[in-house]
């Protein structure tokens, strides 16, 4: 099912909806605990989930292996980043045709970040410059069979901290056609309402999923946020410095900050939540339960498992 679709549900019925993001683990053993946490983690009733790009060689081949573990044996709906980064066009092909074979029909289309000995992006040879030449790619091979999402940025991106230049090349990418937007964390709900204004004032009309990372330690809190150049509000750092030595209380007081920019962001009329999971549950699992979004008795979690049951597994 195409991203557009569920949120255009979740728009409908006015009930707020979320996903979740994975990384490929480094190790065979961290591969196989990973696809175990993400079965467990479909019981909290994600709509869909995403797999990061790794760039180069091994953990690229990777991505498009969880893709397809995910998609066709734990039969979950799957969203499959993909970069240009040491990317040729073959490349690109053939992990676009390994996403297809496996059912997937949903792609977030990136330009990368430069691989890691490399500071400045340099474009693979006969590869593609700009995410907005790799989403025209799509488009042009596949059609509608893929929906495509593109990357946004509230607090602005490394490379580019010119925020009116930032939504021109927004802009070229929907132009393109991307049909969702996918923000960077962070954790200054005004700044996203108001950036989001701008965005809608630019003509880009397609939904806006915001990236929500949530607290599982101070110093990780920390390091993500000033890594991605993301505003801490100051109310924030006031809760949790003083409790940045317990895990367990920042961990607490952390739900209760993420689960108020939730809420702000959809009082501002954004239906749909997108969690960074960092390949773990906790975090995640204490903002949902705060929201009170995990399902219960009342609240089953609709389990779509239709490969997996077709194959006498589920
Ligand atoms: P683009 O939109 O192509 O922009 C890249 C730079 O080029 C920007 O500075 C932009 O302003 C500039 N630019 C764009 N178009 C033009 C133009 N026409 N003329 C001149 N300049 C232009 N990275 C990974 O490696 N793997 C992942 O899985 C991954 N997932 C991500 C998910 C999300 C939600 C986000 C927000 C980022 C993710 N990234 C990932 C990081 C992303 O690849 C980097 O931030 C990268 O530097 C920019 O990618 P982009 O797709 O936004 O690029």
């Amino acid at each position: 099912m195409h991203i557009r679709e569920m949120l255009a549900d979740a728009e409908r019925t006015g009930a707020p909806s979320f996903s979740f993001e994975y990384f490929p683990p480094k190790t065979t053993q961290g591969v196989q605990n990973l696809y175990d946490r993400m079965e467990r983690m479909n019981n909290f009733g994600p709509k869909f989930i995403d797999i990061t790009w790794g760039a180069g060689g091994r953990i690229a081949e990777l991505t498009c292996e969880m893709v397809v573990q995910a998609q066709t044996y734990l039969g979950l709906e799957t969203c499959m980043h993909l970069t240009c980064t040491d990317m040729g066009e073959e490349k690109v092909n053939d992990a676009l045709r390994k996403a297809y074979k496996a059912g997937c029909t949903n792609i977030l289309a990136l330009r990368g970040d430069p691989p890691r000995e490399k500071e400045k992006w340099e474009a693979a040879e006969g590869g593609f410059r700009y995410a907005r030449d790799l989403v025209q790619h799509i488009r042009k091979s596949y059609h509608e069979h893929f929906d495509i999402g593109v990357a946004g940025y509230p607090e602005g991106c490394d490379d580019n901290k010119d925020e009116d230049l930032l939504l021109d090349h927004l802009k070229e990418k929907v132009d393109a056609g991307a049909t969702f937007i996918v923000t960077q964390m962070f954790y200054d709900a005004d700044n996203f309402v108001r950036w989001v204004g701008k965005v809608r004032a630019r003509g880009i009309n397609v939904p806006i999923i915001p990236g929500i990372m949530p607290i599982a330690t101070y110093a990780s809190f920390l390091r993500r946020a000033n890594h991605m150049n993301c505003k801490i509000p100051d109310e924030w750092m006031q809760r949790l410095e003083p409790v940045k030595n317990d895990d367990v209380a920042v961990r607490d007081i952390g739900k209760t900050l993420v689960a108020e920019l939730c809420r702000k962001i959809l009082a501002a009329g954004i239906h749909h939540l997108h969690f960074y999971t960092m390949n773990l549950a906790q975090a995640t699992r204490m903002v949902l339960e705060e929201l009170d979004w995990m399902p219960s008795p009342d609240r089953p979690v609709k389990q779509a498992l239709p490969w997996k049951r077709s194959l006498g597994l589920g």
